[in-house]
């Protein structure tokens, strides 16, 4: 222990992360009266928006639903440039929110939590920082984020490069510029693709080392005027309602005619007119079929490869390359990305595909990459765009220990469970947000459902405070009928027959289960809701 430990600070409520559900938690407990800090790893505030600072980065829901609703002026005073804003806009958006609210003074930043082991005698969370710093505090708010936890060592040999290696989750601030550079890309995930596009043009030549191609759909970005945002803030009301009782999250829900009720013709026109939205609408708002029928999913996804096809050319090589097949997955099982021209890309002359399912990368050189082939790719920057250990990975990567010492990392190398993604049995008091088996990540868009989970944190907090309670736990027998619903709901779908990082499957050892809730964000809001209406029935409130 060093000289930090000798000062204790005591809080009734500790946030963990300033991402957007950080946040909002911190506003919304400093509300409630109760003495509360959030720390976070990052020099400011945003999560996501903060790490993520790659070129091209920017969200695909639309600017007027990735937004917050607790404060209407808010929404009002912030006009968005356009319809996707990329990072720079939303972190600053992040700290426009965070100034309004005075919220930066009860953050502490540049702190990362190591650990908070659970007091049976106290009933309180003892937490230590990396710089050795102790918190005891009676809640515990883990908003650690759903794709946080980026993988770092992928390869063998990664340390051996001697040129830049850049993580896109973990971009650096002071990133030098890439113009003129020999540069590689490995993944072709949302992240992947959004770099791959916007660096083509500034590269002096670009390798993209492809494995599972993607069902790739063209953003529309338009420009947004004072009269487009005077559009949405007229709209303000009807918009919040929307995103709250959609399926995804979205202001956009499944509405068509049923498939085999619809003619050819009807079919086609709705899936015409929904991509031409240029946004998620396709997946999230056409035909819910493509969830469950195998054969729907199929035609729809037939759909979108013709539309990929007339892009590249024909050129069969690319196209057997950068187009899934049926046998890889069909259209929406996998998060679909919005792109711009990235599959133009490809028929640049400084662009070239690696296939890395006939040469897979063996190791990492000094000069570059080598694939099994034993060619060796000579570069001067290597960018890893290759995922995240999603849902669980940031709270695995804290030493949680509950009731018993339980371990939180080594009950979910076993089984990752959670009640609606908002508690686990053996933790008393621990809250979390953007946790496995609640609606996330495309399967809600994100706005959406942190705030949902802090609003229903909150008010289970409150419901116990005001009942003279000190601590809250879920019992085994909820989580279970939860884990036992939510497996029910993802069972009737394809999505859990495609390997993903939905599905635990892009890191080895993990655990196979459907991380994001797919009953639909309506669904998850009504069952949660009736929880809190009841009294929080199977909750042990002491
Ligand atoms: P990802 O979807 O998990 O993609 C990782 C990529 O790395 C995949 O293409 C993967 O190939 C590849 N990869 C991993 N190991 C490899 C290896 N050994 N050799 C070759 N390729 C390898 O991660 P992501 O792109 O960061 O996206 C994660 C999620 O973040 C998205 O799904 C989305 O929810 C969110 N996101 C959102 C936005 C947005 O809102 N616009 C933007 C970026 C990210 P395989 O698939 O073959 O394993």
């Amino acid at each position: 222990m060093n000289a930090a430990a000798d000062k204790v600070t005591v809080l009734d409520a500790m946030v963990i992360g300033a991402g957007v559900a950080g946040m909002y938690q911190l506003y919304n407990l400093r509300k409630m009266g109760l003495k509360v800090r959030a720390y976070e790893t990052a020099t400011g505030v945003g999560g996501t928006w903060y790490w993520n600072r790659y070129p091209g980065a920017r969200f695909d829901s639309q600017a007027e639903i990735y937004q917050y609703w607790f404060d209407e002026e808010m929404y009002k005073s912030w006009k968005p440039s356009e319809r996707f804003p990329a990072q720079p806009e939303t972190e600053e958006w992040l700290n426009y929110v965070a100034d309004r609210h005075e919220l930066k003074k009860d953050i502490q930043f540049s702190t990362r939590i190591k650990s908070a082991h659970y007091d049976e005698e106290t009933n309180r969370w003892n937490v230590v920082t990396d710089s050795g710093e102790l918190i005891n505090t009676q809640f515990l708010l883990a908003c650690c984020g759903m794709l946080s936890a980026p993988i770092e060592n992928r390869f063998k040999g990664q340390e051996t490069f001697q040129g830049e290696t850049y993580l896109t989750g973990k971009w650096p601030k002071d990133a030098k510029s890439l113009t003129g550079k020999r540069v590689a890309v490995i993944g072709t995930g949302a992240t992947g693709i959004q770099v791959i596009q916007t660096i083509a043009p500034e590269v002096s030549s670009m390798k993209v080392f492809c494995r599972t191609p993607q069902y790739a759909i063209p953003m529309k970005n338009p420009k947004y005027s004072e009269q487009d945002w005077t559009y949405w803030c007229d709209r303000y009301d009807e918009t919040k309602d929307k995103v709250m009782n959609s399926f995804a999250g979205f202001d956009y829900d499944f509405t068509a005619k049923p498939w085999h009720e619809s003619t050819e013709e009807e079919r086609l026109a709705v899936l015409e007119e929904h991509w031409e939205e240029g946004s998620l609408s396709l997946w999230l708002a056409s035909y819910s079929e493509i969830f469950f029928d195998e054969d729907i999913a199929e035609e729809v996804s037939e759909f979108v490869r013709n539309k990929m096809r007339q892009r590249l050319g024909n050129d069969k090589k690319l196209c057997n390359l950068l187009i899934p097949t049926k046998d890889d997955y069909t259209f929406g099982t996998h998060r679909v990305p919005l792109e711009s021209n990235y599959l133009e890309v490809y028929l640049q002359d400084n662009v070239e595909p690696v296939d890395c399912r006939t040469t897979p990368i063996q190791e990492f050189v000094p000069e570059g990459i080598k694939t099994e082939d034993g060619t060796i790719h000579e570069f001067d920057v290597i960018i890893l765009a290759t995922g995240f250990d999603a849902g669980s990975g940031a709270l695995s990567r804290i030493d949680f220990r509950g009731r018993d010492n339980r371990s939180l990392k080594d009950q979910w190398q076993q089984e990752i469970t959670t009640a609606m993604g908002l508690q686990v049995h053996g933790y008393p008091n621990l809250f979390t947000t953007g946790a496995p088996l609640a609606p996330s990540a495309a399967l809600c868009n994100m706005t959406t459902c942190l705030q949902y989970q802090v609003d229903w944190i909150t008010n289970c907090i409150d419901f116990a405070l005001k009942n003279g309670k000190k601590t809250i736990e879920v019992s085994k027998e909820v989580e279970n009928a939860w884990v036992e619903h939510h497996d029910e709901v993802a069972s009737k779908t394809l999505v859990v027959k495609t390997d993903s990082w939905y599905m635990g499957s892009n890191v080895e050892g993990k655990p196979r289960r459907l991380l994001s809730y797919i009953g639909g964000v309506n669904d998850y809001h009504k069952r949660c809701d009736e929880v809190a209406e009841k009294g929080y029935p199977g909750f042990k409130i002491d």
